[in-house]
């Protein structure tokens, strides 16, 4: 016998990760190239040794880091390893069987996974012109809708919404549907452009904001995100964490991360600096990039993606397609991304 599993599991992609290929250049993950910083390194020397006990349940210090940095009380924040399982966290308190659940698609790929293990049912709203349609997300809205996932920026168009229209959504959303607004890259986005949605509706109970520690910060290995929101929320947001799911070494990294803002803006304004270089170089050479807010730019290639990146992993450059739709480059190295681009030179 072969234990019966949920119909609505089966027909789903798996998540694919980036290949790590020794030697080439990784551009698939959308990780920062830049390693570990100074004072996380230092941290993490010295904290091995506590291995052998629980970590803290509640994350105590990291926590009042958080709400330090953010300047928020610290019953208005929820962590977890990694913001993705903050998402399925949040699925979690407040999708019931049955219950649906909107995001603009292409988007992040763990929003239908998630979507489908909390049993709720994924609403994909196409994107227009690579960016969400807000309009059609809050048409799609129902009685049954629970959460509205909003990527801003894009993952992986890297396109972004601005205030005025994230703002009239938010407005327009039933008050009783939370929205959830991803901000995973926001450290590469330009404020002038891309808003804050914690300065936005840091007092509206209906919308809570994803960080998360694994890009800017460099810490995608140690696995540490968070979310903020109305306490009343974050309360039943604690709850479904796993519990003891984020290690010891995470949280003082976390914490110690916290403390180089200096350099995390620093090597931020290098990526951007790169990924504006990259955009004009592929433009130049033809190709139709959209303007990205985040660390890695998209080619819309269509039936063209899958044999472009597989040209670009037999010349040592691993990117991630979307077989179909297109390729998302993550903004490495200078070099690695000089790479990249006499290959997509050599592709044209
Ligand atoms: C990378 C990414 C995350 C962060 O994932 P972690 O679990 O924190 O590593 C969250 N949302 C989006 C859209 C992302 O691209």
């Amino acid at each position: 016998m072969v234990p019966r599993i949920r119909p609505s599991l089966i027909g789903l992609p798996s998540y694919v990760a980036g290949r790590k290929i020794p030697g080439a250049a990784l551009l698939a993950s959308n990780e920062c190239p830049y390693g570990l910083l100074p004072a996380v390194a230092a941290r993490l020397a010295g904290t091995t040794a506590a291995a052998f006990r629980y970590p803290d349940m509640t994350c105590g210090a990291l926590v009042d880091a958080l709400a330090a940095h953010h300047g928020v009380a610290a019953d208005r924040i929820a962590v977890g390893a990694g913001s993705t399982e903050v998402c399925g966290q949040l699925l979690h308190a407040v999708v019931g069987p049955g219950d649906e659940v909107i995001f603009g698609w292409r988007s992040f790929e763990a929003y239908p996974l998630l979507t489908a293990v909390a049993g709720g049912t994924a609403v994909r709203v196409p994107l227009r012109r690579d960016t969400l349609d807000l309009d059609a997300m809050l048409a799609a809205v129902t009685p049954r809708t629970r959460l509205v996932f909003v990527c801003n920026p894009n993952n992986p168009t890297g396109t972004a919404v601005g205030a005025d229209d994230l703002r009239r959504f938010v407005a327009a959303v039933p008050d009783d549907v939370l929205v959830v607004v991803d901000e995973a890259y926001r450290e590469y986005a330009d404020p002038a452009l891309v808003p804050d949605a914690v300065d936005l509706f840091g007092e509206r109970p209906n919308v809570v904001v994803l960080r998360t520690f694994s890009k800017a910060y460099a810490l995608a290995g140690l696995r540490v995100g968070y979310c903020l929101g109305a306490p009343e929320v974050i309360r039943q947001v604690r709850k479904t964490q796993t519990p003891f799911s984020v290690a010891t070494i995470a949280q003082e990294a976390a914490v110690a991360a916290l403390g180089e803002v200096v350099e995390v803006t620093r090597r931020a304004r290098r990526t951007v600096a790169e990924r504006d270089r990259m955009t004009s170089r592929l433009r130049e050479l033809g190709y139709d990039v959209p303007s990205s807010q985040a660390n890695f730019v998209w080619l819309p290639l269509g039936p063209d993606s899958a044999g472009f990146a597989d040209q670009c992993l037999a010349g040592g450059v691993v990117t991630r397609p979307f077989p179909g739709e297109g390729v998302r480059v993550t903004v490495g190295l200078a070099d690695e991304n000089d790479r990249f681009l006499d290959l997509a030179e050599k592709l044209r």
